[in-house]
């Protein structure tokens, strides 16, 4: 077997699982795949069913990466270590709610279901760097969530250091400190006065300053990175196994709150293998960008509006094209076809046809605030569980489908503000965020200007 990595838009020359992963996005603008998708036999789900998370996330990943790439027996330390940190012993648990069926993924560090593929992703960014060379410097901008799954999934890694933009006094105060209390030697938050969309702009021109990205190996974290696609997928799996009693014709519907289509991508990746997916819900909020394309084939951006489940608001889901692939016939010149099209014009369209065979699969809803805080009302009354905003969405799009299972993508305590507003009172405090506020932080406060957080970014690092 020989697993290798080609782009979306054909223009890349195969590479390893490794490469893949350092790389991030693919060198012509497109999005890395594997060349084939692994098939998993019925007897395989059985077993895999069997499974501790982490366990099953080692047997996922390696049907991605030649052994000689990455030895199964490092893999298994890998997961083993990513995994560890979360508070619940199944680090995913799929619990039954008054008779709805809740994945939860937010036992993480940061309380987030962003932290599965993080903590895995640090864990490999420090293998591979320290099995190859090489160092890292990751540098992102972040309205909040993001920022801190990323700061925590590297932080005390050897080789890696990284720099989290977020606009000044605009996040929330949990999650201002959720990044800055993070003292690592590696970590460096910086602050800057302005808005989140300064920030971005100020990330993109660093990118896009060669000789700084070059010399001082800047990396990105994103949604985008295939390893964070495959941490993902585990749970799928595993969610299966808990509820089809090892069956392996039992059909699963998923649902979805969806954002840059990564995690519902993974959903979607593992019914390609072979998971007996009925179907995926995919729940947006009033930012409807996805929805629109499921229900009418043309996929157009628009304003981003803000909403209470903020790290669902945008208006192109960077995942979106690995899907794409897909369904136009894995043709990488139809790919570059629509994108350049949704370049130019802002959108791009697919046939009827195509329409109609990626709504057998997919099933787009969207819900609009007054429904999400009506959701996270009448669920806690009638069964005393708190759903987080971005949960609400998708609980609510499933509302027609009583057996599907919803991801609960993050802990309501995260979002504190929102779920007073639906219940009148806001959530207690998780052990993990108590006290928070009162902890010690480190942060640089910087002008929202491109040159002067270069300047930090060069004072900062140790010598070269
Ligand atoms: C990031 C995020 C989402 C959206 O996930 P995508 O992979 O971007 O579709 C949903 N809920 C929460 C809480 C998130 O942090």
């Amino acid at each position: 077997m020989s697993v290798r990595y080609i782009s979306t838009r054909g223009q890349v020359e195969p590479i390893t699982f490794s490469q893949a992963v350092m790389m991030g996005l693919a060198t012509d603008g497109g999005l890395l795949l594997p060349q084939t998708i692994p098939q998993v036999t019925a007897d395989r789900l059985r077993f895999w069913a069997t499974l501790p998370f982490a366990e099953l996330a080692v047997e996922v990943v390696r049907l991605f990466a030649d052994e000689e790439d990455l030895p199964t027996d490092t893999l298994r330390l890998l997961c083993q270590r990513s995994f560890a940190c979360f508070a619940h012993p199944e680090v995913t648990p799929v619990v039954t709610i008054g008779g709805r069926r809740i994945l939860e993924l937010f036992h993480g560090p940061t309380l987030a279901f962003k932290d599965v593929a993080l903590q895995f992703l640090g864990n490999l960014f420090e293998y591979i760097l320290s099995r190859d060379g090489g160092r890292l410097n990751i540098l992102g901008a972040t309205s909040g969530d993001t920022g801190s799954a990323a700061i925590h999934g590297v932080r005390g890694r050897s080789g890696i250091h990284i720099f989290i933009l977020h606009p000044y006094q605009r996040v929330s105060p949990i999650q201002e400190r959720q990044m800055t209390s993070v003292l690592d030697d590696n970590v460096h938050n910086i602050a800057i006065r302005g808005s989140f969309d300064d920030g971005q702009r100020i990330v993109k021109d660093l990118f896009n300053d060669l000789p700084f990205r070059q010399q001082y190996q800047l990396g990105a974290i994103n949604s985008i990175n295939w390893a964070r696609i495959l941490a993902q997928a585990a749970y799928y799996f595993f969610a299966w196994g808990k509820v089809a009693a090892g069956n392996p014709e039992y059909r699963v519907t998923f649902a979805v709150p969806t954002g840059n289509f990564g995690d519902i991508f993974a959903g979607y990746l593992a019914y390609r293998m072979g998971l007996p997916i009925e179907r995926l819900i995919l729940a947006t909020n009033r930012n409807d960008i996805l929805t629109r394309f499921f229900q009418t084939g043309c996929y157009g951006t628009g304003d981003v509006w803000p909403t209470v489940s903020p790290s669902m608001d945008i208006q192109r889901a960077s995942n979106f094209e690995r899907y794409l692939y897909y369904l136009l016939d894995e043709d990488p010149l139809q790919v570059q076809e629509a994108m350049r099209s949704l370049e130019l014009t802002g959108r791009l369209e697919v046939s009827a046809n195509k329409q109609q065979q990626a709504a057998q699969l997919f099933r787009a809803v969207a819900v609009s605030e007054e429904e999400t805080l009506a959701q996270i009302r009448s669920f806690f009354q009638e069964s005393h569980y708190l759903l987080d905003p971005h949960t609400a969405v998708g609980v609510r799009a499933a509302a027609h489908d009583p057996e599907a299972i919803c991801l609960a993508t993050a802990h309501p305590a995260k979002f504190g503000e929102a779920v007073g507003q639906a219940i009148g009172h806001e959530p207690p405090l998780p052990p993990a965020l108590q006290g928070m506020l009162e902890r010690p932080s480190r942060c640089a406060i910087l002008e929202a200007e491109t040159a002067q957080v270069k300047q930090h970014i060069i004072t900062t690092l140790p010598a070269l």
